[in-house]
């Protein structure tokens, strides 16, 4: 459909939605579905002490500060290491791989409960032009998604 701005070719293309989520800090009190908080407690939907630590003393205060200041980086890291797992996956050198393809990157970044920050991602793979340009013949879901 034109008229929603999306050329035609884009939609076919092999696209992975992942979500990137930080380690553990340390148990935070939450709502585990039916189940009571590991504090015992039933927290009500909007409880102040949801997504704050268990137990102050132990929390890795310092780890979720570092996260938080690194994501940016870390996100970084991500989409070269991604890159070189592709060309593994598809038998290429790096170069090869670039020059066959691209990896377009679209993220929103949202603070959890706790206050760590994660990220939902589009991946998709491209023609080596871009967007209108449909992805080489290796490029495939299942490699995406291994990758
Ligand atoms: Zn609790």
């Amino acid at each position: 459909d034109p008229a929603k701005g999306t050329p035609e070719t884009i939609r076919d293309h092999p696209r992975v939605f992942a979500t990137l989520t930080a380690p553990s800090f340390g148990p935070v009190h939450n709502r585990p579905g039916n189940r009571p908080c590991r504090c015992g407690t039933r927290h009500a939907e909007d409880a102040p002490e949801l997504g704050t630590p268990l137990d102050p003393d132990t929390y890795d205060y310092a780890g979720a500060v570092l996260w938080n200041n690194h994501a940016s980086e870390l996100w970084r890291y991500f989409t070269i290491y991604l890159r070189r797992e592709i060309a593994k996956r598809a038998g290429l050198t790096q170069k090869a791989a670039r020059e066959q393809s691209r990896v377009s990157f679209g993220k929103v970044a949202e603070y959890q409960k706790r206050g760590a920050v994660h990220f939902h991602a589009v991946i998709r793979f491209d023609g080596p032009a871009g967007p209108d340009d449909p992805p080489p013949a290796w490029a495939t879901l299942d490699l995406l998604t291994d990758a």
